[in-house]
């Protein structure tokens, strides 16, 4: 049986036509789910029996339980159980701007990246798109707020799961869905090049984030295996396309490891790559995690590395840290509930 939370409104509204009834009743039901949040079908006054009944058959309104919340001031970290026993994790974080979600889109990760809590465990299977949309539906009623951006950057690859992602965006960017501006969704990828072409051709104005971590192949080649598939070139070349194609600037994260990537020359090499294209960088500093020899890089080597892109004219940020001490990184709650 489908879920209604992973249904797009026009897959609704040709469910309608399906059972010869108007397509207009998606409309009326997305209203119930996204805006006036409720699940009581029976309560569901514009919506006449007889059709509340072939919902019901038709759809499971189940959704993931939040089992796990670790909280610290400007962070919350949500460990879900799907129905299958698997956990996936979300955090929010609450900005000066307003509060966003870091949402999974896998159970686990296959690109096993060596800095990476999410790869160590392996990909267990895609997320449905009804899952990622319970994350955040879930999560406003525990916060008893409404999240303003979502970023696709916890647990899992998100071009690896492509069309339940794409579903996914749809259903929150909805105006009649959960409405969240198509500009503050952030989409992270490792860069699967025919991936970030298909997107392209999708043209929707989400932000896109490429997590590049090295200026070169053979430091790439070390930290990321998608690397050996699709090179630097490969992916320069994809990110230049989807910028003269979709007119939007692109993010390149770049986590600072200790001694691996933070040096001057892999600085002065970056912003060589990165010369006059519309992207900035944002650096990343490091979370650590207790199964991975990483170090995050000193402060005074990030700032460096900053000050050294900004003299070569690449427009560049650091980011923030959030929610260390509660093992946000991407992953880390649930390896830690999958090895108890
Ligand atoms: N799979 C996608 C999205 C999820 S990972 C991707 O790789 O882009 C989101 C970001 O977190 C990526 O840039 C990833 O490299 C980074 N990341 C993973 N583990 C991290 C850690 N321990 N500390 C800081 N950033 C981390
Ligand atoms: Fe997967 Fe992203 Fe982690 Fe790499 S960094 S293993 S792509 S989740």
């Amino acid at each position: 049986m489908q879920n209604i939370y992973g249904m797009t409104r026009q897959e609704l509204e040709n469910y309608f036509l399906s059972i010869h009834e108007k397509k207009f009743k998606a409309l009326q039901v997305f209203e119930w789910l996204y805006q006036k949040k409720n699940t009581h079908i029976e309560s569901w006054s514009n919506i006449k029996k007889e059709i509340r009944e072939k919902i019901n058959e038709n759809f499971s309104f189940e959704m993931p339980k939040i089992v796990r919340i670790e909280k610290d001031s400007k962070t919350r970290k949500y460990l879900f159980e799907l129905k299958d026993k698997n956990f996936i994790e979300a955090v929010v974080m609450y900005h000066d701007y307003g509060i966003s979600l870091c949402v999974s889109s896998q159970v686990g990760c296959n690109m096993g990246c060596a800095f990476c809590e999410s790869g160590r465990l392996k990909k267990v299977r895609n997320l449905m798109t009804y899952e990622m949309v319970c994350q955040l539906l879930q999560i406003e009623e525990e916060i008893e707020n409404r999240i303003s951006s979502v970023v696709i950057m916890g647990i899992g690859e998100p071009l690896d799961n492509f069309e339940n992602v794409m579903n996914f965006i749809n259903i929150i960017n909805d105006p009649k869905g959960l409405a969240i501006g198509i500009r503050h969704i952030t989409l992270s990828t490792s860069g699967l090049v025919p991936k970030i072409q298909e997107l392209k051709e999708k043209d929707i104005q989400i932000n896109l984030a490429i997590s590049l971590h090295a200026p070169n192949d053979e430091l790439r080649n070390k930290l990321m295996k998608v690397n050996k598939v699709y090179n630097i070139s490969q992916l320069i070349s994809a990110i230049k396309d989807y910028i003269a194609y979709t007119n939007r600037r692109v993010t390149i994260e770049y986590v600072m490891l200790k001694g691996i990537n933070d040096s001057k020359e892999c600085a002065i090499e970056l912003a060589t790559l990165l010369k006059g294209m519309n992207v900035y960088v944002n650096l990343i500093p490091y979370n650590e995690t207790n199964h991975m020899e990483f170090k995050k890089s000193d402060r005074t080597t990030i700032s460096k590395f900053c000050e050294t892109l900004k003299k070569k004219g690449i427009n560049v940020t650091i980011r923030k840290e959030f929610g260390s001490k509660i093992s946000a990184a991407c992953g880390q709650l649930r390896s830690k509930e999958v090895e108890k």
